[in-house]
């Protein structure tokens, strides 16, 4: 039978171009869960993804109720989650002051960990039901939180430190609303939550992969310096990002190839490992990469996965 994917934040970039190559193959439904509705429809309809070959479906991932109003809907729709890609995020690097979730932590922890952290631990019990072959739950991840890369070393780098403030809530109240104590600093908030993201991958599979046989993923893409994660950049950082990375770094990718890529990650029969952290060579040939120490921590996996349970109300 067809698959079914949910990929969040498929209205642009990346989760737009994985959700064209897997609707264009013929092989999946897609479900786009998108905060903008009209957006999303736009979007599929300009990439000429046909009709019947996705669904949108509304989820705001700065709000836990929308979340769980996202799987109640979902549920109804009697539908199987035979896979999901956690893809979106926001990222705020010039922001000099924090913003907030709907439950008030701050925006992009909040958005780009937590609520995909709810999400996914809410679709488990579905994806463990359905009698797809290959069941995968995918989180992008990024070289930006991995301090073992030239790209992660930027500052300011990653660092959970010893995670008083997501502890806290990271709700600049009575806690700080930076996980690891410090002042705000949007770049690092948003490697911060890419860092939790690769981390709750690692969680997942050491928690679920052998009684599930699920398998759980992350990736690096590669760098697609035109999406509009870097829209809130200054201007002259985004119009010489992209030939940057294209000649200088060489990390560029189009979105049309990174969505290739993920794309592989989901249905690709050899991609079938679990807990593995993909990456691309420059022959655009798929590798088991290597995490930073810190994004490869078990102990700040537990931690930011127990940390995480409480503050969307799973325990
Ligand atoms: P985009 O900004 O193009 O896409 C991000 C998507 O997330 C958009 O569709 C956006 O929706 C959605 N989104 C943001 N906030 C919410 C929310 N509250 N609820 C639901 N959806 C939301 O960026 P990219 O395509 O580049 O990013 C996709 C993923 O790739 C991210 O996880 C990013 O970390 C990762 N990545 C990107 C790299 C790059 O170089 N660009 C490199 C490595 C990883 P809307 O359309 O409504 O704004």
């Amino acid at each position: 039978r067809q698959g079914t994917v949910i990929i969040t934040g498929a209205s642009s970039g990346l989760g737009l171009a994985t959700a064209k190559s897997l609707a264009e193959s013929g092989k999946w439904h897609v479900i786009m869960a998108c905060r903008d509705f009209l957006k999303a429809e736009k979007a599929a309809n300009s990439v000429g993804m046909a009709k019947g070959n996705y669904t949108v479906m509304h989820l705001d991932l700065a709000s836990l109720d929308s979340v769980r109003q996202f799987v109640d809907n979902f549920k109804r729709s009697k539908r199987p989650v035979d896979v999901l890609v956690c893809n979106a995020a926001v990222y705020q690097p010039t922001a000099r002051q924090p913003s907030f979730t709907a439950d008030g932590f701050e925006l992009s922890v909040g958005t780009n960990h937590l609520g995909h952290f709810l999400l996914s631990r809410l679709l488990l019990d579905d994806m463990k039901g359905s009698d797809y072959p290959s069941k995968r739950l995918i989180i992008v991840g990024s070289i930006t939180g991995n301090t073992n890369t030239l790209a992660g070393n930027v500052p300011p780098k990653a660092n959970l430190g010893d995670m008083r403030g997501l502890q806290g809530g990271l709700n600049g109240l009575n806690a700080s609303t930076m996980i690891d104590g410090g002042n705000f600093d949007g770049a690092k908030a948003y490697k911060d939550s890419k860092v939790c993201n690769m981390l709750t991958m690692q969680e997942f599979h050491r928690r679920y992969h052998e009684d599930t046989g699920i398998t759980f993923a992350s990736l690096y893409p590669g760098c697609i310096a035109t999406t509009g994660l870097f829209r809130e950049h200054i201007p002259l950082f985004r119009m010489l990002f992209p030939p940057f990375q294209k000649f200088v770094t060489k990390g560029f990718v189009s979105e049309d190839e990174a969505g290739k890529r993920l794309a592989q990650v989901v249905s690709d029969p050899s991609l079938t490992k679990s807990g593995v952290y993909w990456s691309w060579n420059k022959d655009s040939a798929s590798f088991e990469n290597q995490l930073s120490e810190e994004a490869s921590d078990a102990s700040k996996a537990r931690k930011v996965w127990e940390v995480s349970e409480k503050l969307v109300g799973l325990s």
